[in-house]
């Protein structure tokens, strides 16, 4: 990022999704608002023009100095057999901190989005897959197969920075790119209107037929005959075009958001998609694109599996890193009585609040969220990319960035905040 002057900055990078998109142009005016100027959507003007609550500690709802909170919050931790952490919405040198400090008190992490990301994960543990990146995704794909979303609800400038870009590096027509839409129904696939104005092909079904189509393409790309003349409403004929489609293609790329497939056991769908990418290179190039990312949660995932070899999901109460992500989900914690005292984090967005949890808890969050918080301990903290620096990684894992800070701030970070925290234990 570079410092046009004081108050105008370049070539920012977003966190408000998962593409970390870096070309946002920001202003900030005198009294620290932030005015996203340039290659802004509506997500990143609502992350980066939210206007920051006056926020102090608290511990029990009343007003108190940062350094009785950290001491209060210390407190809880040492009195508790079984800390949990989660929310976790946070960035790499956040995570870093909270990982620290769980491997200190025995707690248990989980991430707010593991119930989504779990499902991608589950597929790289029982089987590998071949996923690409971004840059490769912009400058090679021929066609795009995309399952189940509209993908632009949860990465709004998808298409915008990788379908549609207008230059890529080895001179591919790009406008000439091809975009299916398979499974789910009223999407807005708009956004797979080519500037030419070539159509999209849209094959809708009910999102909870996806795991029959998605066999059924596999089926038909592995040169099976089916005898149905139908699959959840779409033609046979159609799904054999667009295997036949897939086939033809020198780099086809086959995308799904996994909060969208949400129905039961949506892992093996995923890997339905992964396989019959991996079938499709025997004879040509394809590859599987996971999107989506938000709150962090690649990021954490990332940090988590570096440092303990484990994603979230995993405690820490037996001296060594335990993962299982059925089990230590919060919701079956909380549940079950498997936690005596709650950590929740959430830096990025002052809606995530913790659920009802009759324990002692700590919450470390946004400023704005101190209206909605009934917490034992509140300590509000900045956001990386806007109060102070930090590091993300962006939804195809491969690629880090580093965040600005784009105003002077009083807030301290997550990563202060819970390395006093681990000194006052
Ligand atoms: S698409 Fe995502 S990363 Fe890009 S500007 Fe919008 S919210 Fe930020």
């Amino acid at each position: 990022m570079n410092h046009l002057n004081a108050s105008t900055f370049e070539a920012v990078t977003c966190p408000a999704c998962g593409l970390l998109c870096d070309d946002l142009k920001i202003e900030r005016n005198a009294t620290d608002q932030l005015k996203v100027t340039t290659n802004g959507c509506a997500k990143s003007i609502a992350f980066f023009e939210r206007t920051p609550k006056e926020s102090k500690p608290t511990i029990a709802g009343a007003p108190a100095e940062l350094k009785a909170a950290i001491a209060k919050a210390a407190e809880i931790l040492r009195g508790s057999n079984q800390p949990l952490f989660a929310g976790l919405g946070t960035e790499v040198q956040g995570m870093r901190s909270i990982m620290s400090l769980a491997d200190k008190v025995g707690a248990t992490l989980d991430h707010m989005n593991a119930y989504s990301s779990f499902r991608n994960t589950l597929v790289v543990q029982n089987s590998g897959w071949q996923v690409t990146t971004l840059t490769e995704v912009r400058n090679r794909v021929d066609l795009l197969v995309v399952i189940g979303t509209d993908i632009v609800s949860h990465n709004p400038r998808f298409f915008e920075r990788n379908i549609w870009n207008k230059e890529s590096m080895f001179g591919q027509d790009t406008a000439s790119r091809e975009v299916v839409y398979l499974g789910g129904e009223n999407l807005d696939t708009s956004h797979g209107v080519s500037p030419n104005g070539s159509q999209p092909t849209v094959l809708p079904c009910d999102l909870e037929k996806i795991p029959e189509v998605t066999a059924a393409l596999r089926a038909l790309i592995l040169g099976k005959s089916l005898h149905a003349i139908e699959v959840a409403g779409i033609k046979t004929t159609d799904l054999q075009a667009l295997a036949e489609k897939l086939k033809a293609a020198k780099y086809s790329v086959v995308t799904w958001v996994s909060s969208d497939l949400n129905f039961d056991h949506a892992e093996l769908s995923i890997q339905n998609i992964t396989e019959l990418v991996i079938a499709l290179n025997a004879k040509t190039r394809s590859s599987g694109l996971p999107l989506g990312g938000s709150e962090g949660d690649y990021s954490v995932n990332q940090t988590s599996t570096w440092t303990s070899g484990y994603p979230m999901r995993s405690r820490f109460s037996r001296g060594i890193p335990e993962y299982d992500p059925h089990h230590y989900r919060a919701e079956t914690l909380l549940e079950n009585n498997e936690a005596d005292a709650m950590l929740w984090v959430s830096t990025f967005n002052p809606e995530k609040l913790p659920p009802k949890a009759n324990m002692p808890s700590i919450v470390i969050g946004h400023p704005n969220m101190q209206v909605q918080v009934n917490a034992d301990v509140f300590i509000p903290v900045g956001t990386a990319g806007i109060d102070h620096t930090g590091t993300m990684f962006r939804i195809d894992s491969s690629v880090s960035l580093p965040l600005g800070k784009l105003k002077n701030s009083d807030l301290p970070s997550l990563n202060t905040v819970i390395a006093a925290i681990e000194a006052a234990l």
